[in-house]
């Protein structure tokens, strides 16, 4: 065997330190400086430090997008390889897929782009911009687009890098610009963003032009017919609440058919006696207040969980199921709360429940063997190089293709609840027997 061809396992994290060094300082020196010294510098010396790290974190962009580039054709396996690198830099599936895409459209066929990248001129965010505005192309129109934005990106912010990437793909093939209208339309989704404070994002993306536009004049029309002098919601929050009654229930202002989600709260602040924050799942916390007011309604769509406060485990399910199997499920799913993959947030009750010891190889059908996996990370368990490891205290370990270890708990819903640790306590004297 010839000496350049040791595997590359055998390099040490040093060695690749190393080496990243080496890559910075391939053209200029990295620029390095004490926060003391920033303070002295002039106010145009600070807008050039500014400059220089922004060429070294292009550069160090590049270096990722390439790593992440080889990784991916070395594995020719692409939802393997999103599931590594969301795993291995904490970012989600989705993140990590745009990154992958992103990568091999760089190397393959955006050379000059690419290029600007490696010599600090471009950053990632940049960059993207043109492989998203040339996605639809073909690798050579691609290649004739990246030629011709060559000399046009430098210096140039997003909104600029976007509209000339956006017209450059389109005068590399005219024709091709019809073919994605029809494309983009195909592509229409319906999309949920969590957000913060108990409030999500509902959005519908590459929707036909005109319909988005019908569909918003009719609830526009609907909110406006409500705002009379004595109705106090804004016009905002009208298109809002009519918008989101006609999903619901067809009809404005109409009951909502019961669906299932589930909202864990202690007990004690199911009761009122305590502020606990609740836990939606598949969202995340919610203040007490909010929880206490989604369950009071007769048409409550949620399912209240109530924990333990002194444990955080399942106290009560709200309701009796007798079949076993589905009973076992059930503890399943309100245990995990979410998909059990690490940074996975899909809801429990919208996944699968399966045995992580393959009932085949002598796995036990108890819920120490269960767990809820969304289907994404169900079938990656099956995957060549993915092993699943489910220990007897419920922590699972993952282990990569490339031999990274992840481990994942159910943990208690809540920490210990005490009167002492409770969060702003309603009562200056808690009951003795709120723990009940
Ligand atoms: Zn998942």
């Amino acid at each position: 065997m010839t000496t350049t061809e040791a595997p590359v396992q055998n390099i040490t994290d040093n060695e690749v330190r190393k080496a990243i060094v080496h890559y910075l300082r391939r053209e200029d020196r990295a620029f390095r400086l004490r926060s003391k010294q920033i303070e002295h510098l002039t106010d145009n010396g600070i807008v050039r430090v500014m400059q220089a790290a922004a060429s070294e974190i292009a550069r160090l962009e590049a270096l990722q997008v390439r790593a992440a580039a080889t990784l991916s054709r070395r594995r020719g396996n692409p939802r393997s390889t999103e599931a590594e690198l969301s795993l291995a830099l904490s970012v989600t599936t989705r993140h990590a897929g745009a990154m992958i895409a992103t990568a091999e459209a760089l190397t393959s066929r955006l050379p000059d782009t690419f290029g600007l990248m490696e010599r600090g001129r471009l950053d990632l965010a940049r960059a993207m911009k043109v492989t998203n505005a040339t996605a639809w192309l073909t690798d050579d129109a691609a290649r004739g687009a990246d030629a011709s934005l060559a000399l046009r990106l430098a210096g140039k912010n997003s909104t600029e890098v976007r509209k000339a990437a956006t017209y450059a793909a389109k005068m590399a093939d005219p024709e091709g610009a019809e073919r994605r209208t029809r494309e983009r339309r195909a592509a229409r989704c319906l999309t949920l963003i969590h957000q913060d404070s108990g409030t999500a994002t509902l959005s519908l993306d590459h929707a036909p032009a005109e319909k988005a536009a019908a569909a918003y004049a009719r609830v526009n029309g609907m909110a406006k017919a409500l705002k009379t002098s004595d109705e106090p919601r804004t016009l905002d929050q009208l298109r809002a609440d009519v918008a989101l009654d006609l999903l619901l229930s067809a009809e404005v202002g109409g009951t909502p058919p019961r669906m299932e989600g589930f909202l864990y709260l202690d007990l004690a602040t199911y009761l009122g006696l305590n502020e606990n924050p609740a836990e939606l799942a598949g969202h995340g916390t919610i203040s007490a207040a909010l929880a206490r007011e989604l369950l009071a309604g007769p048409d409550t769509i949620l399912r209240r969980i109530i924990t333990d406060p002194l444990t955080g485990q399942v106290h009560d399910l709200g309701r009796t199921r007798y079949r076993p199997t589905a009973a076992m499920a059930e503890f399943v799913r309100v245990r995990d709360r979410e998909c059990r993959r690490p940074g996975c947030a899909r809801p429990a009750q919208a996944c699968e429940i399966d045995h992580v010891t393959d009932w085949h190889h002598g796995g036990p059908t108890s819920t120490a063997s269960l767990a809820a996996f969304c289907s994404c990370d169900h079938h990656l368990k099956d995957e060549p190089g993915w092993h699943y490891a489910l220990a007897e205290d419920g922590t699972l370990t993952i282990t990569t293709p490339a031999g990274l270890i992840h481990r994942s708990t159910a943990p208690p819903l809540h920490a210990p609840r005490t009167p002492q640790n409770s969060a702003h306590p309603r009562t200056s004297h808690p009951p003795q027997n709120d723990a009940a």
